[in-house]
């Protein structure tokens, strides 16, 4: 693999912006689409678009063929036991909100305990707060060092509470990008009757998940952070967990049987599936994994790491530059938040966007992190395997120039 024939694919990274190529930063926040993806997506909607699972025609067949496909190829990526535990949804977030209404509502109770982290993405903590609004349990949080970014030992001794009923944390954070090992984690807070939930919006897109060996009870994640489009998400659930669950949306194709006053509800996934559903999506969703698995997770790591190292070497050299969370290469996971002593976030975004360089600024929906780390808002450089090493040096040459735009003599 090679990120000059690789980039061919994406024809929007071939735009200039003030006669600078645009360099895309902000994968973090969405990721570009390919045109293989593009072209799945076309000719599903030239040749096989209909309603899936409405209708014994020719294009509502192929049109259930070409959703329940993309389960498939959803399953295998992630290596769930069964098309049953993969529900579709908009996004990680309407996921997060679905084992809110369907699970945590009715399962929890007042005394019970929320246990997540204080770098988790507002769509993995607003949820909870409605639980604990709802049920009476509480939201506790496992605070980082604020130096180093990783969780503070004493916290996760609160994983040992009995009291804690859901333990739900980001397999990646989007502003500390720490790389960790989950499973010790997992296997505590199971221990202790818990159960686990994994918001894997920054952690699909880069590395090998593997739900069944993680051990996980749920697995979020949304397909436009990983070459899909806008607009699919995904929920694995273990069957078990699912079965006994409280549908979230109801209506057409969810049930099995509707009397006046009464409904029984479709087998899983269905009955969590509610409405015409997106089947662009499904499709976009299974051609992007198809195409990552063809670039393979090996080169998409090893490609990161390696923009993640030269990006942070780079920027510890520039004095006025400071790394939020570690910044050692090894510990990350391909996204770097950062500040610029004496110039606001978006004055920086503003400026490095002049010579086309897109990065992320503000509190990356991440507020009670930023406030619990004492700043107001910050940069974010977020790499995919599509940008390459020139990109991060122009970016660095820029960066370093920050201030002397902003009328600062060094
Ligand atoms: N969790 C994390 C860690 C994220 O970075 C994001 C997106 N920034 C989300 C959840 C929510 O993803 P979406 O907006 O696609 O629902």
């Amino acid at each position: 693999m090679n990120t000059e024939i690789i980039r061919k694919d994406f024809p929007i990274l071939k735009q200039e912006v003030n006669g600078h190529p645009i360099v895309y930063f902000d994968n973090a926040a969405t990721t570009q689409r390919p045109e293989p993806v593009l072209r799945a997506v076309y000719n599903y909607d030239i040749t096989g678009n209909g309603n899936p699972h409405r209708g014994a025609h020719v294009l509502a067949i192929s049109a259930s063929q070409a959703y329940d496909g993309s389960k498939e190829t959803v399953r295998d990526f992630i290596h769930a036991a069964s098309v049953e535990e993969i529900i579709y949804t908009r996004n990680a977030t309407e996921s997060l909100n679905l084992i809110e209404r369907s699970y945590a509502e009715t399962h929890l109770k007042k005394g019970d305990r929320i246990l997540i982290t204080i770098a988790e993405h507002h769509s993995n903590l607003v949820p909870w707060q409605r639980a604990c609004e709802k049920t009476g349990a509480e939201l506790d949080y496992i605070y980082v060092d604020k130096e180093t970014g990783h969780f503070r030992e004493e916290d996760l001794a609160k994983i040992d509470d009995p009291r804690v009923k859901i333990f739900s944390f980001a397999q990646v954070s989007n502003v500390l990008g720490i790389d960790f090992d989950p499973v010790p984690l997992i296997e505590r807070a199971h221990r202790h009757g818990a159960i686990v939930i994994m918001d894997g919006a920054q952690g699909a897109p880069h590395k090998h998940t593997d739900v069944q060996a993680l051990d996980c009870d749920f697995y979020t994640f949304s397909g436009h952070k990983m070459c899909a489009l806008t607009g699919i998400g995904v929920l694995y659930g273990k069957k078990a967990l699912l079965e006994e669950m409280e549908p979230f949306l109801r209506g057409g194709d969810m049930i099995e049987q509707v009397k006046e006053q009464e409904t029984t509800f479709a087998p899983l996934p269905a009955r969590f599936e509610a409405g015409t559903q997106y089947t662009e999506g499904a499709v976009s969703l299974a051609a992007a994994i198809n195409y990552l698995q063809h670039i393979g997770f090996d080169f998409i790591r090893e490609q990161e790491r390696k923009l993640t190292a030269r990006a942070l070497e780079g920027m510890k050299q520039i004095s006025f530059v400071h790394i939020v969370g570690p910044d050692n290469p090894e510990e990350k996971e391909g996204l770097i938040a950062f500040t610029v002593d004496g110039v606001h976030p978006e004055d920086v975004a503003q400026i490095l966007s002049a010579d086309g360089i897109c990065i992320r600024t503000g509190h990356h929906c991440a507020e009670p992190l930023h406030t619990y780390l004492g700043i107001n808002s910050t940069c974010r450089a977020s790499f995919y395997f599509y940008n390459t090493e020139d990109e991060v040096d122009y970016f660095l040459d820029k960066l370093a120039q920050v201030r002397k735009v902003m009328g600062y003599r060094d």
